[in-house]
């Protein structure tokens, strides 16, 4: 017997069947902090836009964070920039200096949005191995010869503000932060049209995209659960989801997880500002409340932490709690309150995989942010939305 399904069976006869056809200018897909910031810039300046969620708004990645709001990588700028060349490892870093004055100065520090933002500073930190100390404190020595205002702190003092035993010395940026990124992401999506709001539509989950029907096949066609979306023109940015919507990009973009755990009540709050430790396979931060947040250790099976299955593992999760443990004693010992896991997208670089879906001239996508997507994003959507006005192809984003 041979079975016949629309869109591998997702979509009933009566969905199917649902006749209407949205029309709007631009359509984004995907409501985390990459497509929202797009939708924000493009409402921005004026134009129609529509953002269609398969979920909620910071369903994924964006809602499952740390909320780190940096400048950089966390690994040593050395690497990095052998890895990628000088030009470009500087480039990176820009952007994202760039990222965060852009979110301060637009929705932050003017109160537009409240979402807990503690404007702290961050800490790249070296456990106390020689060899990565000296790695690390090369690239701040690398990274303050090329403008960038980055303080470095060796091992005594360090470990005097940070409370930890185990730490060897650390480049701290002053004017990063840490925040709430859920209530960043509802804030953006919150916004009045007349400061750069745009409606959404949730529980919409695009099931194809093809060329438009006009003349010429211009345009994009959303097929969603929810109806059809003709848009003029579109974005999808639905990070680790993007090769069951665009399958030759299924080799680019691949879902790594991330575990994060939270614990508390704390009497005082000792941590100040957000912490990536030993090349940031570890990443911790203190809450206003003193609530600890505490993520990483993927580094202990990677095998495992690849796929996309949104589930706390106990390997993973014991490796977080022998981390506090052993690296901030002082903080150890609290109940467990919160556990969970989010998916990110990697790409072979490491950078930002953003460009124009193949056989579709009207759209383009933008995934892969390598667990900096909350530090990359907001700039990123404001380069997506000037590509998509003017059409032209653009210089790259990094
Ligand atoms: C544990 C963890 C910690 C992290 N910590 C940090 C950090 O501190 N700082 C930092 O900079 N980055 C961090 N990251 C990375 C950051 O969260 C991501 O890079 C960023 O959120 C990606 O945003 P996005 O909008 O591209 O994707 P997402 O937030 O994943 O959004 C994609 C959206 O698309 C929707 N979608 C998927 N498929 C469809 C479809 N077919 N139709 C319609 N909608 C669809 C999803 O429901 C989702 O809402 C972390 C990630 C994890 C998992």
């Amino acid at each position: 017997m041979t079975y016949r399904s629309v869109d591998g069976g997702s979509r009933s006869l009566w969905h199917a069947r649902f006749g209407t056809v949205r029309e709007v200018e631009f359509a984004v897909v995907g409501a985390g902090w990459v497509g929202l910031s797009t939708a924000y810039w493009l409402a921005k300046a004026g134009r129609d836009v529509l953002v269609v969620e398969a979920d909620t708004v910071a369903a994924r990645a964006s809602g499952r964070n740390a909320g780190f709001l940096i400048t950089g990588s966390a690994e040593p700028f050395p690497r990095l920039a052998k890895d990628l060349g000088e030009a470009r490892a500087l480039a990176f870093w820009k952007r994202t200096a760039e990222n965060r004055e852009l979110v301060r100065s637009e929705l932050l520090d003017n109160g537009r949005i409240d979402c807990d933002f503690l404007p702290e500073g961050s800490w790249i930190a070296a456990l106390d191995d020689d060899d990565k100390v000296v790695e690390l404190r090369a690239g701040a020595e690398w990274l303050q010869t090329a403008g960038f205002p980055v303080e470095w702190v060796e091992g005594e003092a360090l470990r005097k503000v940070s409370g930890s035993p185990r730490l060897g010395g650390a480049l701290y940026q002053g004017r990063d932060g840490g925040l709430d990124p859920v209530r960043l992401c509802r804030g953006l999506a919150a916004l009045p049209q007349s400061e750069g709001g745009f409606e959404i539509l949730t529980g919409a989950r695009v099931t194809a995209i093809s060329r438009g029907q006009g003349p010429g096949g211009d345009g994009v066609r959303l097929q969603t659960l929810a109806g059809e979306v003709a848009a003029h023109r579109a974005v999808v940015t639905v990070n680790a989801a993007i090769p069951s919507l665009i399958p030759q990009l299924a080799a680019e973009v691949r879902p790594v997880r991330g575990q994060m755990l939270a614990c508390g009540p704390y009497v005082t709050r000792d941590l100040r500002g957000v912490w990536y430790i030993d090349d940031g396979f570890q990443y911790l931060r203190q809450l206003a409340d003193g609530t600890l947040v505490l993520g990483g250790c993927r580094n202990v099976a990677p095998e495992e932490e690849v796929g996309t299955l949104e589930r706390p593992t106990a390997t993973i999760q014991e490796a977080l709690e022998n981390f506090l443990e052993d690296a901030f004693p002082h903080l150890a010992s609290r109940p467990v309150q919160h556990r969970w896991a989010g998916i990110m997208a990697f790409t072979p670089n490491g950078l930002p995989s953003i460009g124009a879906i193949p056989h579709l001239p009207a759209a383009l996508y933008a995934a892969g942010f390598n667990g900096h997507g909350m530090s990359l994003g907001f700039v990123a959507g404001r380069y997506l939305a000037e590509r998509l006005l003017t059409g032209s192809g653009g210089e790259g984003f990094l």
